[in-house]
């Protein structure tokens, strides 16, 4: 076997090289799509003694599959753990970890800026199920998390930066706060990848990314992962997956291990684009607030810098006028289109919170006026010049 250990320095070398062994399939320089369901076995006690993380055995396209594990390898390397697991969505991956990590009866904390569909998993099916409870908070501060983290807490629900309004949570602080209870921190790292930010490495328990975002970057596929540092949690993890049935197919984990292998030279330029469109916000007089990390103005930057080392493209501003008049400029995008998702190729542009009531918008932070934005890669100057055309139809 090739020594992978090279490769593991690099980010861009671990996405390119490594997990792959290419002596595997006649030197291949892209692997194969392992579209099998099942492997067969030469003796009984083959079958029987098989270890579901040796590399090198497999059993059934439910439990592992060799194109999975190349990229479950590159996301753990990426992510500094001992190992990861790849999921047919995002939200696939969020569930097994919210019924890995919690029992009957368990109390989550949770940021009220997290996903949405895992807010109302955590409220809907986990409280009238399971009896769990969750607690909401704005997670700006370590002590908004103190007065509500006690030791029957199993869950802190972390994602920093949010992918609305891309407000922080400092992940060190909170991450020895959950230890000091016995809880465990998730934290959805989609927006900042393992480029710009590596939660394990701040104390975190499980991070999560929905690959359908930068992991895919081409609005081709839906998939998630998991990755942990914790060999014991990782067990718990790839029990559960089989159980619940949400590996991801073969197909799709290929498409993203294409995706990753331009995921750095792509992210850096949503980040030079996006910052460039944020900074022409910022000083565009029918603007009344940015909300990008990337801004010295951003209220949580000294944190930003702490943690991350980049951002990407997605950002939101409020317009100095009514939701009405935001959704006039969104339709008047000519390169923008509408719609929900970022990550990929393309320039997005959404409303979030038009069809909200004062109050909940109020309590996520962010008017009705709010405007969500993806910078995609079709150029800096088109899109600003796109935004400066909207903006003067209102
Ligand atoms: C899209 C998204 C998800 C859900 O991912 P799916 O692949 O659609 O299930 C979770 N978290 C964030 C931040 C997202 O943007």
């Amino acid at each position: 076997m090739s020594d992978q250990s090279r490769y593991l320095k690099d980010s861009r070398l671990i996405a390119e090289h490594y997990g792959e062994e290419y002596e595997h399939y006649y030197n291949a320089i892209v692997p194969p799509i392992f579209m099998n369901s099942l492997n067969v076995f030469e003796t009984l006690d083959d079958y029987y003694d098989f270890d579901r993380r040796d590399k090198h055995k497999y059993c059934y396209g439910r439990v592992q599959n060799p194109t999975v594990r190349i990229l479950e390898d590159k996301i753990a390397a990426l992510e500094h753990g001992v190992g990861a697991l790849a999921f047919a969505s995002g939200m696939a991956a969020a569930t097994t970890a919210v019924l890995t990590a919690c029992r009957a009866g368990s109390h989550v904390v949770c940021i009220h800026n997290a996903y949405g569909p895992l807010k109302d998993f955590l409220t809907g099916y986990c409280r009238e199920h399971m009896n769990i409870t969750t607690d909401f908070v704005k997670g700006n501060t370590v002590g908004e998390f103190e007065a509500y983290v006690t030791d029957r807490t199993d869950l802190i629900v972390l994602e920093s930066p949010s992918s609305l309004i891309f407000s922080l949570q400092d992940i060190r602080a909170v991450s020895e706060l959950a230890r000091a209870h016995g809880a465990l921190v998730y934290i959805d790292n989609t927006y900042c990848t393992p480029i710009y930010q590596n939660p394990l490495d701040l104390g975190a328990d499980i991070v999560m990314h929905t690959t359908s975002k930068y992991i895919g970057g081409h609005s081709d596929v839906i998939g998630g992962v998991l990755a942990v540092k914790d060999e014991e949690l990782l067990k718990r993890l790839i029990t559960n997956r089989e159980l619940l049935g949400g590996i991801v197919g073969p197909m799709e984990a290929w498409l993203m291990i294409r995706g990753l292998r331009t995921m750095e030279v792509r992210l850096v330029q949503h980040e030079a684009t996006a910052m460039k469109v944020a900074e022409f916000l910022e000083q565009h007089p029918k603007v009344r607030k940015v909300y990008y990390p990337g801004l010295p103005s951003h209220p949580q930057y000294e944190l930003m810098k702490k943690q991350q080392r980049g951002n990407s493209g997605l950002l939101s501003f409020e317009i100095d006028g009514i939701a009405e008049q935001a959704a006039k400029m969104a339709e008047s995008l000519k390169i923008f289109k509408i719609g929900v998702s970022w990550g990929g190729f393309e320039s997005l542009v959404f409303l979030p919170h038009m069809r909200l009531d004062e109050e909940t918008c109020t309590r996520l932070g962010g008017g009705k006026n709010i405007v969500r934005i993806h910078c995609g890669l079709e150029g800096t100057d088109a899109l600003i010049s796109d935004l400066e055309s909207a903006l003067a139809e209102i």
